[in-house]
């Protein structure tokens, strides 16, 4: 018979990993120590993988909901009420619009104000200025493109899950997205009471049906050929940097979507003596104690660790 009582139950949320597995460790070196070791890392390394998640915009500043929300979207809540999905920006996008104008108001306006008009990019800067001269290149499961605004080369990024910049077929009935940029900028002028007019709904060019965000969401995320050149460059960075001194440089990667990223960059530094890992998290930041000094892990604010980073890489390069 069990002992119920004795056992420590065991939350859907602890099986998702949501909590860290018992292999992981918070490392109990200083943070002055785990700075100066990730530094020594980076210097030695030819090669960076960085690894971007949403934790990277928000430390940079992006913010989702709050005042920041109630102040931008104030017409969105005067037309459906505060409610449950009127509070942030991700909630937002969860709501029953009832047709494609009021959902195209909402969607434009929050592709301009999280993506193509966000400029969080001084953090971005300060760590890309201080990785000069190594081989750089970026797996990001962010859509709101700030790597690229900070001057990364476009050709050394490999965005995942898509853009707020592009558009796609709903049903993905073809492999093409579409820069909604311009389209964007005529219905934020357009917009009255959180409706576009009529004529500005983007219809399908092939199927003649309704368009949609391309944001992986669902299984009709068109993977476009721009996409599939970013792929293509990513494994091509891969198979360069396998065999040489390389940094993977996580940077604010949780347990949400820990299947592109975080997973990965474990099984890549496990099973390579040359390639170690730097995870900053705000929180998250436990490592594989497998990986012994091959891995720091810095829990801190991630503003202040990437500063503090950068300033001792340039500090060496000066020296
Ligand atoms: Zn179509």
């Amino acid at each position: 018979m069990i002992n119920r009582s004795s056992k420590k139950k065991i939350g859907f949320s602890d099986f998702l990993s949501g909590e860290y597995a018992r292999d992981y460790v918070r490392q109990a070196v200083s943070y002055e120590e785990q700075i100066a070791q990730a530094v020594e890392l980076l210097k030695e390394a030819d090669y960076v993988l960085l690894g971007a998640g949403a934790g990277m915009s928000a430390a940079a500043g992006a913010q989702y909901g709050g005042e920041f929300f109630d102040k931008n979207f104030a017409e969105f809540q005067q037309a459906y009420g505060k409610g449950p999905y009127m509070q942030d920006m991700y909630s937002a996008g969860f709501y029953p619009y009832p047709d494609e104008e009021s959902r195209w108001g909402y969607w434009s306006h929050m592709a301009l104000i999280a993506g193509i008009d966000l400029d969080v990019t001084p953090l971005h800067r300060t760590l890309l200025e201080a990785l000069k001269g190594k081989k750089v290149f970026l797996l990001s499961t962010n859509v709101d493109g700030q790597f690229e605004k900070a001057g990364l080369p476009a050709n050394q990024i490999f965005a995942t899950q898509g853009s707020y910049r592009k558009i796609q077929c709903k049903r993905g009935c073809h492999p093409k997205t579409y820069d909604a940029e311009g389209l964007f900028r005529r219905m934020e002028e357009a917009r009255r009471d959180a409706r576009i007019p009529t004529e500005l709904v983007p219809r399908c060019p092939v199927c003649g049906g309704e368009m949609t965000m391309n944001l992986r969401s669902d299984n009709y995320f068109v993977e476009d050929a721009a996409w599939h050149e970013a792929e293509d460059r990513f494994s091509l960075f891969l198979s360069e940097c396998r065999d040489q001194k390389t940094v993977l440089l996580e940077l604010g990667v949780g347990f949400n979507t820990p299947t592109i990223i975080r997973f990965p960059f474990e099984k890549l530094a496990r099973e390579h003596g040359n390639i170690s890992l730097i995870r900053l998290s705000r929180s998250k930041a436990m490592v594989p104690a497998s990986l012994g000094e091959r891995a720091v892990g810095i829990n801190a604010d991630m503003a202040r660790s990437i500063a503090d980073m950068a300033a001792g890489l340039t500090e060496g390069r000066k020296a």
